[in-house]
């Protein structure tokens, strides 16, 4: 790990030796290499090529590429020779390139050298072998024995870089356990370590610390468990900080904000202050606050909610939850939990949204875990994003957390036997919503033979809807719009429309006891509604893939299915028992 001011590039130096059974005495050591202005060869124009001059380029390197003229070049690489970032010399590589490229103050000599054509290719072994020769650090593409550096796979956050090698045994393997650290790291840690890094020089300066006077490289020196009274005054704050960085949980240093650090700071004065008796009270502002989680709850069945989501119900203090969050999941609140189910109604969503949010804000703001329970996934139509800005906005995007939720545009489908994308059928979905903002019809989407469309608060309008879909709309058509333009016209004339013929289906509930499902086509859907009446939250899907597992019946203009059957009853039955039995016991 490697945190610091400058963005150094991660190498290792590479043990020659091919032996699979090399002992760890042979694994490479690990260096964080400062980069900045030197001078990268890349020799190679593939995808490799591109992604070595995006690593050089990111810890402030200047790659120059090397590659005849008629080579075709990656688009990454192209766009970044177009906007100056790399240098293009076109042309095939030649020895005394080396020597001559490089920065003016190391004789003109380059810093490091990248081969992206592979060992087979016999220009590789001939560049790595003069590299070698004159030390400069190679690196050759898949040749273990032709690199004297290997690159690791570094995960990065601001100054903070985290790298991994698994020394030539697979670099998929080496980028999974990366990405697993990653995400076990606390969010902020990046950030964190700016700051805690800033503090450090603060006190360093503050307190005239010679540079280096305290080596804080090494995990615990035997220093570092003293107590501070001990030590000399001029080391004290230093000190405390070693300790602070040392003892606090990763997730409660993640949290310190540029406040804090002010705080900290103003908290203990330097040198000779005793801040002894007062170290351990200092807590960032930052964490008296509490969270709003934003949760999706499915699409009806409480067997649909995610773990974390149910996990989420148990834990918060206060649940704000959306009206068309199904009755089942509200059930799963335990009894002490203070719930508000939101006052919408039509014309005042709006309104209904701003309260909820301040009320979100107010919890947080007393150091509350606020849960916002959506119905289906937050962020589809679920105005999941603007919550998340609204809080953003108030300096508090990082007290935030979405926990997704499954859907009912791909859920009730799947319910009503409607695989929304099938080979030779449909290979596309659009998701849409059949109600604009304020009400106004959204574009309709054009006809697309081999697409399932699944429309989202549309069965209201639905008349509306199918006509815009199957015919022609006419610019008098909106009256309160400003006149479409020419240009606005001939498209809607272009615009290809659905076949009356064309299958689809209502389906309502999904996932809920009373679920619903009407098989039809677009010519008789408005009919099938009007005779059955609407059951909400219901929504359409429309496309071939409604007909693959469920044929249409001849001279039938509709069929109606009643009933939820998707989920194993028995399971469900002692799934539920049991938390019901957790419930009355006060666990959940
Ligand atoms: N965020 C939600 C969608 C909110 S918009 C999600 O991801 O599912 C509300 C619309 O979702 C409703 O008008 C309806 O079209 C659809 N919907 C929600 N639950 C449904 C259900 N159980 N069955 C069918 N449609 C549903």
């Amino acid at each position: 790990m490697a945190a610091g001011t400058s963005e150094p590039a991660l190498l290792s130096s590479r043990n020659q030796s091919s032996s699979s059974t090399r002992s760890a005495s042979g694994n490479s050591m690990l260096v964080g290499l400062t980069c900045r202005n030197h001078v990268h060869v890349v020799v190679g124009t593939n995808p490799l090529a591109a992604a070595r001059c995006a690593q050089s380029l990111a810890a402030g390197a200047r790659p120059i590429l090397i590659a005849p003229d008629t080579a075709d070049l990656h688009y990454g690489l192209q766009s970044k020779i177009d906007d100056g970032s790399v240098k293009w010399m076109k042309k095939e590589f030649e020895d005394d390139d080396l020597f001559r490229l490089g920065r003016e103050d190391v004789g003109s000599v380059v810093d490091s050298v990248f081969v992206t054509s592979g060992p087979k290719e016999p220009r590789s072994a001939h560049i790595s072998q003069l590299c070698k020769r004159h030390r400069i650090p190679v690196n050759v593409v898949d040749a273990p024995h032709l690199c004297t550096f290997n690159l690791l796979s570094v995960h990065t956050d601001g100054p903070l870089q985290v790298g991994v090698t698994t020394n030539g045994r697979g670099c998929k393997l080496a980028s999974r356990i990366r990405r697993e650290i990653a995400s076990s790291l606390p969010r902020g840690l990046g950030p964190a370590c700016s700051r805690l890094g800033e503090v450090r020089r603060r006190i360093q300066e503050d307190d005239h610390l010679a540079l280096g006077a305290l080596d804080d490289s090494l995990d615990q020196s035997a220093q570092f468990n003293k107590l501070v009274a001990e030590e000399d005054a001029r080391n004290r704050r230093i000190r405390w900080l070693g300790q602070v960085c040392e003892y606090w949980p990763l997730k409660k240093l993640a949290t310190i904000g540029d406040d804090d650090v002010d705080r900290l700071l103003d908290t203990y004065p330097g040198l000779g202050a005793d801040i002894n008796d007062r170290n351990h009270n200092w807590e960032p502002s930052k964490s008296e606050l509490g969270k709003l989680v934003l949760a999706g709850s499915g699409p009806g069945h409480p067997s649909l909610l995610t773990r974390s989501t149910l996990h989420a119900i148990r834990r918060a203090d206060v649940i704000l939850a959306d009206k068309l969050v199904p009755a089942p999941v509200l059930d799963l609140i335990p009894r002490r939990t203070p719930v508000h189910i939101a006052r919408k109604f039509p014309g005042n969503a709006d309104r209904a949204q701003e309260e909820f949010l301040e009320a979100a804000l107010q919890g947080v703001r007393q150091g509350k875990t606020v849960l916002r329970l959506k119905q289906g996934d937050p962020f589809l139509y679920g105005r999941g994003g603007e919550e998340v800005s609204w809080f953003m906005r108030r300096g508090l995007g990082d007290r935030v957390q979405v926990l997704p939720g499954m859907t009912s545009a791909l859920s009730a489908p799947l319910f009503a036997g409607i695989p929304v994308t099938q080979r030779d059928v449909a290979d596309q979905v659009l998701i849409c919503t059949g109600t604009g903002k304020k009400g106004k019809a959204p574009l309709p989407p054009e006809y697309v033979s081999s697409r399932t469309v699944v429309f989202l608060m549309a069965l209201h309008r639905i008349a509306g809807l199918v006509a815009e879909l199957t015919t022609h709309l006419s610019p008098t058509d909106d009256a309160e719009s400003p006149p479409p333009t020419h240009e606005a016209i001939e498209m809607e004339e272009k615009r290809r429309l659905w076949p009356l013929a064309t299958p689809c289906a209502v389906v309502e509930r999904a996932s809920c006891p009373d679920q619903r499902i009407i098989r039809t086509t677009l010519a008789h859907v408005v009919e099938a509604i009007e005779s059955v009446g609407s059951r909400p939250p219901g929504l359409l899907v429309v496309g071939g893939s409604c007909e693959v597992l469920h044929p249409r019946q001849r001279g039938q203009a509709w069929i109606v299915e009643e009933g939820f059957r998707g989920l194993d009853d028995e399971e469900e039955q002692a799934w539920a028992a049991g938390l019901e039995g957790a419930l009355r016991a006060g666990e959940v």
